[in-house]
Parts: structure tokens; sequence; C-alpha cells
């Protein structure tokens, strides 16, 4: 084993989340192991970091099948991935310090050792969280910005419709909806998570799906005069409801479609896809990361947003890392409000 004693701060051991198999249909939490790995010393060039937050997304159930996709599946017994904030405890790179806090994709572990090439500083912004890095200025706002602005080119005055609304994406698009002047309609599948929509976040309609068994009709009555965007993270019976209800020229940005990543089988499309001919209608699918080069732009906006109150959020926090499975597992029967987290040290 390396000697860590130049570094009192380095630990012997290290502890992270390994996928033992690709698990069919929902994951359960012993498709994953936590194992102690040895902490190795920097050499010129790297950076070790002690990771504070790690995020769990939904993309990464795509990531646990062996399936071809965008992104290459998690290796079996080796660390996962994903974004976490984290803090320099030894660097041989003099852009780094100790105590410097930084975002990377190591993720699922409590150390990392990286080439400084994979590390990039928080921005300057003390009156912001660091995990806001991981929540509404991180990826998953970037998200919401990108689908809205890039994919829905949304404009004041227009009806956008969030599934998913409550989660780390839905509720900065509703939010970023509602500063552009549109008239807001967001999905949950949780009283609580409405309440917070309607009060908190201030949209103007909300449907609880779990408590229709129509959502077109619930639509009905919350978009009378149809919908111009329609922001899916769901799927299903949402994105057929949806297509009832797009009006002339909509637009459908396909974020993800978190009903059907745990299927077994391949769900039935929607039955309803000629609406996109008759309404004249776009769908387009992105990928966030495809449009990374605008991320600086998106904090700029993002940071003066939360700064003048017009973006704001929550998080459900699970703590430790040998609860990141279950944090990962709860995203699919809504455990979370907001960014989903684990805090892995003070
Ligand atoms: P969320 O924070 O929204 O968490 C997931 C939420 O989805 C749950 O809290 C739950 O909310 C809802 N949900 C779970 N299962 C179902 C279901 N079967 N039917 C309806 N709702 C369900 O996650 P994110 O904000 O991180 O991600 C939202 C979507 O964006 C996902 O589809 C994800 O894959 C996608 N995404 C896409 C990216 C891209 O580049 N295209 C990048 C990042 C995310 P509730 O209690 O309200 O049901």
């Amino acid at each position: 084993m390396t000697n860590t004693s130049h570094f009192p701060e380095i630990p012997e051991t290290a502890q992270e989340v390994h996928l033992l198999r690709y698990p069919s249909g929902v994951p359960a939490p012993d498709d994953f192991s936590i194992v102690d790995v040895p902490v190795l010393k920097p050499l010129d060039g790297e950076v070790l970091i002690e990771n504070i937050w790690m995020s769990v997304d939904p993309y990464m159930r795509g990531r646990m099948s062996p399936r071809k996709s965008y992104i290459p599946p998690f290796a079996l017994n080796a660390p996962m991935e994903g974004h976490a904030v984290g803090r320099v405890i030894a660097s041989r790179d003099k852009r780094f310090t100790e105590g410097d806090l930084v975002t990377s994709m190591t993720g699922w572990r409590s150390h990392a050792l990286l080439e400084r090439d994979y590390l990039h500083p928080l921005p300057d912004t003390p009156d912001i969280p660091e995990q806001a890095f991981l929540g509404p200025l991180g990826m998953p706002g970037m998200t919401a910005w990108v689908g809205l602005n890039k994919i829905a080119r949304y404009q004041a005055g227009e009806t956008v419709f969030v599934s998913a609304a409550a989660g780390a994406v839905g509720s900065v698009a509703c939010q970023l909806a509602k500063a552009k002047g549109c008239r807001v309609i967001g999905s949950t599948g949780n009283a609580d998570k409405a309440d917070w929509l309607k009060n908190t976040i201030g949209i103007d309609s909300v449907i609880n799906y779990r408590e229709t068994d129509d959502l077109s009709a619930a639509l009905d009555d919350a978009a009378p005069h149809g919908i111009d965007v329609y922001y899916e993270n769901v799927g299903g019976p949402h994105l057929e409801a949806a297509l009832d209800h797009i009006n002339i020229n909509g637009r459908i940005a396909v974020c993800g479609m978190i009903s059907v990543y745990n299927d077994r089988e391949k769900a039935t499309g929607p039955r309803n896809l000629f609406r996109l001919t008759a309404q004249r209608a776009r769908m387009e699918g992105f990928i966030v990361s495809d449009h990374w080069s605008s991320y600086p732009e998106f904090v700029r906006e993002g940071v003066d947003l939360v700064r003048s109150g017009a973006l704001t959020w929550r998080e459900t926090v699970y703590e430790g890392l040998n609860k990141a499975p279950d944090a990962f597992i709860g995203l699919f029967d809504g455990k979370n409000t907001g960014k989903m987290l684990v805090k892995l040290a003070a």
C-alpha cells in the first residue's frame, strides 16, 4: 500500500460503490456493494479530492444496463461515475490547492485521485451553497435551460406543460418558464410536491397524476387553450395527454421518460403520434452534454435568477455513501423533492 504519511488528512482507505450486476426491472440494494480501497498519494499533475456531495440521477439507470446507448454502461465491480462536489485534500498541480472546492464526475466514492483536466473549480459564489452546482445550477438546471431555450425555443406568453415538475430538472424548467412570462402547468405524483409547486414555485396549475386516471381530461381543465411546449420527463400516458393538447406549431422537448427506465419489455408507443402532423408540431430529443459549451451562459443567467429570488429549490438528502443506492432507487418512486443528493462529508 502507498505511504500516505506526507498528507496527514489522507486516510488509508476510501469507500466506493460498485455495481455487482445489471439490474432487471427496478434496481435493488443488493445490486450494489460498498468496497474499501486504498487511497493513493498524488503524483505530478494529480489531485486527490474528498467528495462532500454526490448526485444520483435517473439517467444512471441507463448505464446500469449492458445495452448500447449514448453513454457506455457502468463496468461491473468497479466504481460508478456521476457528478460530485469535493474538496482538494492533496495537490501536485499548481492550479489546485488544499481546500479548493471542485466538481468532477467521481461520484459514488468517498475519495478520488484525478488528473487536473478532470476537475472543475466551483464558480466563485460564496452566497450559494456548493451543492446547488449539482442541482439547479448544475447538470439538471442546465438540462432544463437547454430543453426550453434550444429545443423548445419557448416564448413569453406561451403555455408550457412540465412533467416530473417537482424534480431537479422539472422544478427549474417551471421557474425558467415562469420567469420568461409563460403560463406553466406541472405534474407530480405527490400532494406535498403539488403544494410546493403551486404555493412556493408559483406555477399556474398542478396535476397530481396519481389522483386521476385520465390525464388528458385533467389537461383539458388545466390548459383549456392547449399547450405550446411540453417539457417531457416521464413518457407513457403523460406524452399521450400532451399530444392530445399540443397546439399548432407546438414543440415537445424530449428530455427523458423515467416511467419506462425499469421496463423489462419495450413499452407500447403513444397511440396519437399523428397529432404531430395535424398540429404541425415538432418533437425532439436532446442530451445535455451535447450543449455543454453553453454552461457558462446558463450559470450566469441561473446565478442572476437565484440572486433575484426567481430561482429557488429544494433538495432531498441521504446521509453517507452507504445510503447512495437507496437514494438512487428512491428516484423511481418519487422519494425526492427537487434534487436528490447524498452527503458524504462535512
Ligand atoms: P427527478 O428529480 O425529477 O426525479 C425523478 C422524479 O420522477 C421522481 O421524484 C418522481 O416524481 C418522478 N417519477 C418517477 N417515476 C415515475 C413514473 N413512473 N411516472 C411518473 N413520474 C415518475 O429527476 P431529474 O430531474 O434528475 O430527471 C428528470 C428527467 O430528466 C428524467 O427523465 C431524466 O432521465 C431526464 N434527464 C435528461 C437529461 C438529458 O440530457 N436529456 C439530463 C438529465 C435528466 P413524482 O413524485 O412527481 O412522481
